[in-house]
């Protein structure tokens, strides 16, 4: 355990050109024995992970501006996600809640029906992974409907498995070879200010009316979900031009369509708030998170309207490993870790800092074209 060894510094420091010697003959083995197909960004492994630094097999300590791909939100190594696993591992690390069940996995549910936006009766489901979570708020948006098709966005990104690629927008990497996919999926462009064609100030509207004919040719009543990240990940930390979302939402109401959140990047604290919807006062019918969701330990989960939630035969939902109990005990940990909000100040802190370095290059330097997101979800465009 961690505990028992000093902290790590929370610094820079470079003992050897990266990758150091360690590094590379672990390497060599990687590629050796490991499928090429998993592309690293990094070519380092690492010993420790303490807050936002990682330690190196050579010595170096590096910032993970990659937050574990975004799930570390509450640092690594988060004392009160350690210690929760650790008194988890001493009691079980197993049962299958479809078999035997545990509180860990019922206490995590009812965090989250507490603490998503909507004041309406909810449940939750859990899972292993983001991409798992996607698919079942498809899945139970089906079953409450009765309907097939799936509206998603431009720029999107909800995951590796066959649906969820298929709700991907882009090719490479993601979907390269890996077709057919499902029909049932149809896309609209997201209303992202900086390359509107019709200029920022129209990406609302216009947006919105393009969602309004693809609805219309192929039928809105055919339509199960909609499904849209609050800010955008992988597509770019594409922030929605305002009140976008809040007119989707309005079209979800109009046709009887669910209005699914995949909040699985965003949310969990990462910009200033519990989840990023929040930033823009819009409800979802079902919320998808996962990521930070673990504080590194795999766990996801589909927290949604009751009657939709419920909507599924029993039996319908599950997996071996959903709502595994150390991944739940470690959910619980970052609960602990967001309650007193000190953390979600910080991620605003953070903006503020950035904020105050990163602005006058927008006008200083010609390749800067934006700065944007919120909180510590931050990014800077070169064009
Ligand atoms: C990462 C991600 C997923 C997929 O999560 P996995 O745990 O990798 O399956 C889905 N949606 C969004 C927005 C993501 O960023």
């Amino acid at each position: 355990m961690a505990s028992a060894l000093t902290p790590l510094l929370q610094s820079r420091h470079i003992a050897h050109p990266l990758p150091g010697p360690r590094s590379r003959e672990l390497q060599a083995v990687r590629d050796r024995e490991v499928t090429s197909a998993f592309g690293s960004a990094l070519p380092v492994f690492i010993d420790r992970a303490e807050g936002g630094i990682l330690l190196d097999v050579d010595g170096n300590r590096i910032i993970d501006f990659a937050s574990g791909i975004a799930v570390t939100s509450v640092g690594a190594s988060n004392p009160f996600v350690q210690a929760r696993v650790a008194a988890q591992l001493e009691q079980f690390t197993h049962t299958c809640f479809m078999v035997t069940e545990y509180e860990g996995f019922t206490e995590v549910c009812r965090w989250l029906n507490a603490h998503t936006p909507g004041t309406f009766d909810k449940r939750t489901a859990l899972f292993s992974t983001g991409a798992e979570a996607v698919e079942n708020a498809i899945k139970i948006a089906r079953a409450a409907t009765g309907r097939p098709n799936v509206l998603v966005f431009d720029e999107a990104y909800h995951g590796r498995s066959l649906l969820t690629m298929a709700m991907t927008a882009k090719v490479n990497p993601y979907k390269l070879g890996f077709g057919p996919f499902p029909e049932q999926i149809f896309r609209a462009p997201n209303a992202a200010p900086l390359r509107w064609p019709g200029g920022a100030e129209n990406a609302t509207v216009e947006a919105l009316a393009a969602v309004e004919t693809i609805l219309a040719d192929n039928g809105p009543e055919t339509f199960a979900a909609m499904v849209i990240e609050p800010i955008q990940g992988e597509g770019g930390f594409l922030v929605p031009a305002p009140g976008f979302l809040a007119g989707l939402r309005a079209i979800a109401d109009a046709h009887g369509i669910v209005f699914v959140m995949d909040e699985v990047q965003a949310g969990m604290g990462r910009t200033g708030t519990l989840f990023a919807s929040e930033h823009d006062g819009v409800v979802a019918d079902l919320m998808v998170t996962a990521k930070a969701l673990g504080g590194g330990l795999p766990l996801a989960a589909v927290t949604g309207r009751t009657e939709l939630m419920n909507a599924v035969h029993t039996g319908g939902l599950g997996g071996t490993y959903a709502g595994n109990p150390l991944a739940c005990a470690a959910a619980l940990g970052v609960f602990e870790a967001l309650e007193d909000g000190t953390l979600l100040a910080h991620a605003t802190t953070i903006e503020s800092v950035v904020r105050a370095r990163l602005e006058p290059l927008l006008d200083s330097v010609d390749v800067v074209a934006e700065l944007r997101g919120r909180g510590a979800m931050l990014a800077i465009e070169f064009a």
